[in-house]
C-alpha cells in the first residue's frame, strides 16, 4: 500500500500540517467513535456499559493494538494515565529492581518531564539517589556498574536524534543496569522491536504520531518474564488481580495490568481505538523509508532555499527520527508566520523551529510548499511584524 493516506484523516483546507509530533490531526471515524461512545453507551447504558460495551477491556485491547506498532507482544503493554506518570512508574520498579545502586543515566537532550519525574522520584524515595544528565553523544560511556537505571528518550524532541535502542540496552545490560525506553516521538514513527531490545520497560503516549488526541491515554511495557516480580509505586485499584474483589490489601495482577492505576479514560480510550485504524494496512518498513525521504527532501530544499538556518537534526536519515529541526535566533517569531500562513511546525526554546514528517498525511507537495513559505518568511523577514512577537503560553 503506497504512503500516504490523506483520506484517513480530517486535515482543515490550506494546512501543510507538520506537527503531528507533537499532536497528530483527528483521524477519520475518531468523531464519530467519540460521540457514540457518549451517546449510546454512556448515555443510554449508564453504567451497564462497562460490561454491555466491555468498557473494562478496552484498555487491554488498545495496549495489544500499540504493541503491534512497537514490536510488543500481545498483553505486554498497559494504557491509562499520561507519560509522565508512567515514567515515574518505570523508574521506580526499576530502582527497586537494583536496591544496591544509586544512580539514574538520562540524558541532557531528554524530554524535561522524564527528569522533573525522576527528580520527584528521587526526592520522595530520600535515599541519596543522583540523576545524571550526560549529552546524548556521552551516555554510552556514562553506563557504569554505578547506575542502577539506564532512562532516555529513544528520539530526542528537539533534535530528532535516534538512540541505538539495541546497543545501549545491552551497553546497561553488561552492567547489570535495568533499561527504559522512553518511545514519545519513536511509537509511529519509526519501525520499533521492543521485545527484541531485551529492554526491561517502554514507555510513550499516544497523542504525538498515534494521533489518539489531546490527552490520549499514554501505554507501558514491562518485558514479560519479569512482569510478575515488578513492584508497582502506584498500587491503584485496577492494577489489581481482582479490582472487584475489593479485598483490603493490594495484590498486584500477574501482567503488565498491574501498571494501571485507575479508572481508565473510555472517551479518549475509544477515540485512540478508532485512531489506531489508520495504521491498518501499513507497513513500518515503507513508513520509515518515506519519512526518511520527506525529511532529505525538507533539508535540501531549506538549505537551498535560507543559508540563514542552521540545520539542528541528524543529517543522516538513519541517525534521525521522523521530524527536522533548524535553529534560528528568531524561530519563535518565524514558526508564528508560517501558522499565520497554512504552515504549522512548533517552537522549542532555546531556537529551535520543529517540524514533524508524518508520512501517513504528508507527501513531497507538502514539504516543498511548506518549504516556499518558510523561504518567504525568512527572505522578506515577514517574521519582524510586531503580531509575531508576543509569545504564546503554548509553543
Ligand atoms: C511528549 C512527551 C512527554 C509528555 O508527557 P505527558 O505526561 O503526556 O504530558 C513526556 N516525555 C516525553 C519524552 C515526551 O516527548
Amino acid at each position: 500500500m503506497t504512503l500516504p493516506h490523506k483520506d484517513r484523516f480530517e486535515i482543515p483546507e490550506g494546512v501543510i500540517y507538520l506537527d503531528g509530533n507533537s499532536l497528530g490531526p483527528l483521524p477519520k471515524g475518531a468523531a464519530a467513535r467519540a460521540g457514540e461512545v457518549i451517546a449510546s453507551e454512556w448515555g443510554q447504558q449508564l453504567i451497564r456499559a462497562w460490561n454491555t460495551a466491555d468498557w473494562i477491556s478496552l484498555p487491554a485491547r488498545v495496549g495489544d493494538r500499540i504493541a503491534g506498532l512497537i514490536g510488543a507482544p500481545a498483553g505486554s503493554v498497559a494504557t491509562g494515565d499520561t507519560l509522565s506518570i508512567k515514567v515515574y512508574q518505570a523508574l521506580a520498579a526499576a530502582l527497586k529492581m537494583n536496591p544496591d545502586r544509586r544512580v539514574i543515566l538520562s540524558d541532557a537532550g531528554n524530554f524535561p518531564s522524564d527528569l522533573y519525574m525522576a527528580q520527584g522520584l528521587i526526592g520522595t524515595i530520600d535515599k541519596g539517589y543522583e540523576l545524571r544528565t550526560p549529552a546524548p553523544t556521552d551516555v554510552a560511556q556514562a553506563i557504569t556498574d554505578e547506575v542502577a537505571v539506564v532512562m532516555l528518550t529513544h528520539v530526542d524532541y528537539r533534535s530528532g536524534r535516534l538512540h541505538d535502542m539495541k546497543a545501549i540496552t545491552e551497553k546497561a545490560h553488561s552492567v547489570g543496569a535495568v533499561m527504559i525506553w522512553d518511545l514519545a516521538h519513536s511509537a509511529g514513527a519509526v519501525p520499533l522491536d521492543v521485545a527484541g531490545s531485551n529492554a526491561e520497560f517502554a514507555v510513550g503516549c499516544t497523542y504525538k504520531y498515534l494521533n489518539g488526541g489531546p490527552g490520549a491515554p499514554a501505554f507501558i511495557y514491562a518485558r514479560p518474564d519479569i512482569v510478575e516480580t515488578v513492584e508497582p509505586a502506584l498500587s491503584g485499584w485496577m492494577g489489581h488481580d481482582a479490582p472487584f474483589a475489593m479485598e483490603l490489601g493490594y495484590r498486584p495482577a500477574m501482567s503488565t495490568e498491574r501498571l494501571r492505576v485507575g479508572t481508565p479514560p473510555i472517551v479518549q480510550l475509544s477515540i485512540l481505538d478508532a485512531a489506531l485504524d489508520a495504521w491498518d494496512g501499513v507497513d513500518m518498513d515503507d513508513l520509515r523509508a518515506a519519512s526518511i525521504a520527506l525529511c532529505d527532501t525538507f533539508i535540501a530544499e531549506v538549505e537551498a532555499r535560507c543559508p540563514e538556518l542552521t540545520l539542528a537534526s541528524p543529517r543522516s536519515g538513519t541517525e534521525r527520527g521522523s521530524q527536522v529541526s533548524f535553529a534560528f535566533a528568531h524561530g519563535y517569531e518565524v514558526v508564528q508566520a508560517l501558522i499565520d500562513r497554512g504552515v504549522i511546525g512548533d517552537f522549542r526554546a532555546p531556537e529551535i523551529m520543529r517540524f514533524g514528517f508524518t508520512p501517513l498525511y504528508i507527501d513531497t507537495a507538502d514539504v516543498v510548499g511548506a518549504a516556499k513559505i518558510l523561504e518567504e518568511v525568512v527572505k522578506g523577514e515577514l517574521w519582524r511584524d510586531p503580531k509575531y512577537q508576543t509569545k504564546s503560553k503554548v509553543t
